[in-house]
């Protein structure tokens, strides 16, 4: 910690220790730079710098301290050579495309993606070129069958939101790389906490840090951990075009990595107990979650990953008006689509987060009108199940 190395430390360290190069004030806590530019001692320091012969700070869209502390944090827990930190989530998935993609490239992607993922890959880089295959996410023929000579990158979500679907990172890795293609999965619903896509084959792993890294619902960013070579690569991107993180949303989010490991186990076991209840209750047709034995791919799932997140999906008889109704009833979870925080979030799918999606869409992406999804936060389990027994009950 001294230094900048990074020693052979579990997971628990590196979420605490990781990262930060102390200064000649010999401060504890990690310090956070707000400055936009740094000086230097000399004409002939500059000139070095800027010529990229001698490292250091030049401009904080280039690099910043405490932006650093925050990559090589999550570098470090990632198990990657190197993080590049960006402004969002949406940002992160942008430079990796601007960084790795060029026009003519294609990229296969899991159907089940956040939605604005979809919209920069159809609307966005479609405009550049560059165009997007999607599949069943648990389908490993289907990914297969949709390579092409031009297939530059494959795009996953696993577990996918909100229907908690799986796909086997390993041999999704092994179809990219005979296809000579990489693979990024988007690690934002587990977290280095549960789930190492990299240790997996992956090539890279995406965040929005926006979610459980942050975990309070403070700040927007976004990250990509992968290998020094195509991290460069990505570098260059933010660096010229400018999606930076903040220094005080990357000291956030630096502080919010301290307690990743706890607040993931704790949203686990809260998820993990209010699937097991809802599977039981009467009004409820069926629960979509990972972590339950009735989930198709639970088997993989507990090979693949440390735990089943804190995201559940389920499905209320009497279609939209009795999931509005259970919605409505509550007085305690947010109603609201935003997850990876502390406060239980409600949602119904069908009309939010996927109300987009034309209804062959929808229904085949298994959103009906009765699902509703919960992500789980830390509140007491009995206050949250009582909050959605209230709707529940009331449906018979
Ligand atoms: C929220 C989210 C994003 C986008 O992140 P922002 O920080 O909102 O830009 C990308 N992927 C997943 C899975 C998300 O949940």
């Amino acid at each position: 910690m001294h230094d900048d190395q990074t020693p052979d430390w579990d997971l628990e360290t590196l979420a605490i220790r990781a990262g930060h190069v102390r200064t000649n004030e010999q401060e504890h806590g990690e310090p956070i730079f707000p400055t936009s530019s740094f000086v230097f001692g000399s004409a002939a320091e500059a000139a070095r710098k800027f010529g990229g012969e001698e490292p250091g700070n030049i401009y904080s869209r280039f690099t910043n301290p405490t932006v650093r502390t925050f990559e090589k944090r999550l570098a470090a827990m990632e198990g990657g050579e190197r993080c590049v930190a960006t402004s969002s989530g949406m940002a992160a998935i942008l430079a990796t495309a601007l960084a790795l993609l060029q026009a003519g490239d294609e990229i296969v992607a899991s159907r089940s993606l956040f939605g604005s993922t979809v919209s920069l890959f159809d609307k966005y880089l479609g405009k550049l070129g560059i165009t997007t295959r999607y599949v069943e996410l648990s389908n490993l023929d289907a990914w297969e069958a949709a390579m092409t000579p031009a297939t530059k990158l494959l795009f996953a979500e696993t577990p996918s939101n909100p229907l908690s679907e799986v796909v086997d990172i390993a041999a999704l890795a092994e179809i990219a790389h005979r296809h000579d293609a990489l693979l990024a999965i988007d690690n934002c619903f587990l977290t280095p906490a549960l789930q190492k896509p990299l240790a997996l084959g992956a090539d890279l792993v995406i965040h929005s840090a926006t979610k459980y890294l942050d975990g309070q619902g403070r700040a927007i960013g976004g990250a990509v951990v992968g290998r020094d070579k195509e991290l460069e690569e990505l570098f260059g991107v933010v660096r010229t075009c400018g999606p930076c993180l903040s220094p005080f949303n990357a000291w956030l989010f630096t502080k919010g990595l301290e307690t990743l490991n706890l607040r993931m186990r704790a949203h686990c076991d809260n998820a993990q107990a209010l699937a097991e209840w809802l599977e039981g209750h009467p009004a409820v047709m069926r629960v979509h979650y990972s972590g339950l034995p009735s989930h198709p791919q639970h088997e993989l799932a507990t090979r693949q990953q440390l735990g089943f997140g804190a995201v559940l999906g389920f499905e209320v008889k009497g279609g939209r008006e009795a999931a509005w109704s259970v919605i409505d009833a509550t007085r305690l979870l947010s109603i609201t689509g935003n997850l990876g925080d502390v406060k239980s979030t409600i949602t119904h799918p069908g009309t939010t987060t996927h109300g987009r999606l034309s209804d062959d869409q929808r229904a085949s992406a298994g959103i009906n009108e009765g699902l509703i999804r919960v992500a789980v936060g830390l509140e007491s389990l009995d206050d949250i199940r009582a909050d959605l027994a209230r709707g529940l009950d009331a449906l018979g």
